[in-house]
This record gives structure tokens, sequence and C-alpha cells, in this order.
């Protein structure tokens, strides 16, 4: 079976794991500062905050902001439950609004008028690595006070009118998952320029304690204080060191990302189908290559979904909108509350897409992907 995505990781990546092995500290040593370093600086922020999971880093990103029971937060459907469940866990209240078609990422105009007293963020996401509208999405936040919030787990090294994602919000999250652009096994981060956000969320990856700023005279060296609830959500170094070789790759795997990405336009142009659109002034993350079914083929999904798995073509689905899941219908939302994002769900297929992906197994899917419309 061709993945619809997996990692790229070459004798280098491997080295630099096995060094941290041999090495004196395996967890809590040098390299997740200096992945943290260097994260921060491709996304051009003061800080970079490392974590075990994406999800941790979005968790710790609603701790950051102060987020509690009875608030609000803006959100879409089209994304990874992940994204709002990180909300859920501190009592806060997702509302999701509908999508841009497109780019299959939040409508902005929708966002302010969900906007109500209780709103305190919004989390945008940036679908299949197309940065969503932050720029619009910023200003809207300024004017209403709220906290933006990025979730970029698709999007690392995409920029927006050349600037990095990651820079473009107040907290931006990415994940080191082997799917995802770059691979740490599992890992996440938060980048902010912000000095508050950047000391709450250290503090919540180590069970809420802090080593300075005490609430009690300090008696010795040997001090720490818990001073709020967080969880153990440490990045080790040997997921560090993996990080930061493939980090220094990413250019790299992005071009090849883009080769592969034109290869499928010039191929599938004809189709019936909607192919990933790049809007002007963005480079494309391509985490995914998400093709949408159109006239009376959408409605046919599922059967052209089965013959591809079938034939050998690992293709998937993003995303089952996050308020269609059981959890989020006993809590009371509706099916058709976003027509948009559930239409784009409804007729979606990605496509394989990751940088080893050869020519030969991407003319195979594109020969296979052909013949259902033959
Ligand atoms: C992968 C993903 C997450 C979760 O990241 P993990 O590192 O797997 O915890 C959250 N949101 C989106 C959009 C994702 O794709």
């Amino acid at each position: 079976m061709i993945p619809y995505a997996r990692q790229t990781l070459e004798e280098d990546d491997i080295q630099a794991v096995v060094n941290v092995l041999r090495s004196d500290l395996v967890t809590q040593g040098p390299k997740v500062e200096e992945f943290e370093r260097a994260l921060a600086k491709r996304a051009g922020t003061k800080h970079a905050v490392a974590f075990s999971h994406g999800t941790a880093a979005l968790m710790g990103s609603f701790f950051a902001m102060g987020i509690k029971p009875g608030d609000e937060f803006i959100t879409t459907p089209l994304t990874f439950c992940a994204t709002s469940n990180a909300g859920l866990w501190f009592g806060a209240k997702p509302v999701f609004v509908d999508i841009e078609e497109d780019t299959g990422t939040i409508d902005p105009s929708a966002v302010e008028a969900a906007i109500t007293s209780k709103t305190k963020a919004i989390v945008a996401v940036d679908y299949g690595g197309h940065p969503a509208d932050l720029t619009r999405l910023r200003e809207i936040a300024k004017k209403h006070n709220l906290v933006l919030i990025d979730d970029a787990m698709h999007a690392l090294g995409a920029t927006l009118d050349g600037k990095p994602v990651g820079s473009l919000a107040d907290m931006t999250t990415f994940s080191f998952h082997p799917v995802k652009p770059i691979c740490a096994g599992e890992g996440g981060a938060v980048t902010t320029d912000n000095d508050e956000y950047a000391r709450r969320l250290r503090a919540f990856r180590l069970h809420g304690i802090v080593k300075e700023d005490f609430v009690n005279p300090s008696p010795g060296a040997w001090y720490y204080e818990m001073q709020e609830l967080g969880l153990n959500a440490k990045l080790t170094d040997i997921q560090s060191a993996l990080g930061l070789s493939q980090l220094g790759k990413l250019d790299r795997f992005l071009e090849a990302r883009e080769r592969l990405a034109m290869r499928y336009h010039g191929a599938l142009a004809g189709l019936p189908v909607h192919l990933p659109v790049t809007r002007p002034g963005v480079r494309h993350g391509l985490h995914l290559f998400a093709v949408r079914l159109t006239g009376e083929w959408a409605s046919k999904r599922d059967e052209l979904f089965t013959k591809l798995r079938e034939a050998g073509i690992g293709v998937q689905v993003h995303y089952i909108p996050v308020h269609h899941h059981p959890y989020y219908q006993k809590l009371g939302y509706m099916k058709g509350e976003c027509p948009k994002a559930e239409a784009f769900f409804a007729s979606e297929i990605s496509l394989p897409l990751f940088p080893s992906l050869s020519d030969a197994d991407q003319d195979k899917v594109i020969n296979e992907f052909t013949k259902l419309f033959s």
C-alpha cells in the first residue's frame, strides 16, 4: 500500500538519535533547547516551547492564555478533533464556524459573526498546509481583544506574504508526528513572541512547576514550586535530536512536495475534481494533497475511496467534521451547522504526498485515480 503520508528518515537522522543515546542526558539535555532555538529562528519568533505532542502544545496554548470554564473559543470543524478537544479539557466551549470553500480554512467573516461576550480566542487551522487568512483573523482578534491561536500542525515552512507561519498568531502550534512536515517520532511545539505565554507554556509541560518567581522565599538551590496544575508533556532529547536533524531538511522536503504537487496538477487537471489551490502571496506547506470530487462524483466518494484502497493506494479522508463525532453530538452539536465544511468532507480524498514518494509510485496513484472516471 502506498501510504497517504509517511516520514522521510535518512542515515544522518538516525545517527543524530544514536548520538543522544550514547550521551549522558537522554531526556532533559541540551538538544531540547537547541531544537527550540532552531524552531524559533525558522518561525521568526522570540520563543519556541517544545512539547511531547502537538496536542499537548495546543493544551499548553489554552493554559497559557488562561481560558476557563464558561469561556468560548471559535474554531473550524474541518480539523483533527485534537484542536477543539484541547480547549474542552479546560472546560471551555468550542463554537464551530464554517470554512472558505477554496482553502478549507476558517472563514473570518463567520468568525466575526460568532463573537459573543464569552468569546476569548480564535483557533484557526492551516488545513492541508495552506495558511488560514491570518491577516484578517489577526485584525478581528485585535479589534475584539481575543487571543489568536494557529494550529499549524500541517504548515511548518509555509509562508503568508513572505512571513513564516509561526509568527502570524499570538501562539502557533506544530506537530512532529511522522505524517507531518518533519518527524520527531512524536512531538510538538508552540511558537510565540509573548514572554508571559512562553513562561506559562514551560510551566504547563512540567506539572505547573516553576524554578523562579516564587510565591514563598527560596531556601536553597534545590527549591521549586508548583504554582498551577500542569502535565508532564516534555519532549525528550532523543526526539529533539531527530526533530533538529529533520528541521535542517525542511526546505528540501518542501521542494520535493512542491514538485510532486505540480506533477499531480499536470496529470489530474482534466478530471471532475477540485485540486488544492494556493492563494496569491502564499507558500503552501502541502502536507495534504486534498482533492474534492465535483458534480455527481461527489456522492460517490466512498465507492471511489474503496476502489483506490483495493488498488493499493493508501488514500485517506480529512476530516470528519469534529462536531459529527459521537462525543460532540452528545454535547449537543448538530449536523448541518457548517454546511460548507460538511460538503468539503463528504467529497474529499487525500492522495499520497510525501517527500520520498517516487515518481513511479505517484504515476501508479495518477493512473488508478484517473481510471475511476473512465
Ligand atoms: C496532527 C494534528 C494534531 C495533533 O498533533 P499530535 O502531534 O498528533 O498530537 C492537531 N491538529 C491537527 C490539525 C493535526 O493534523
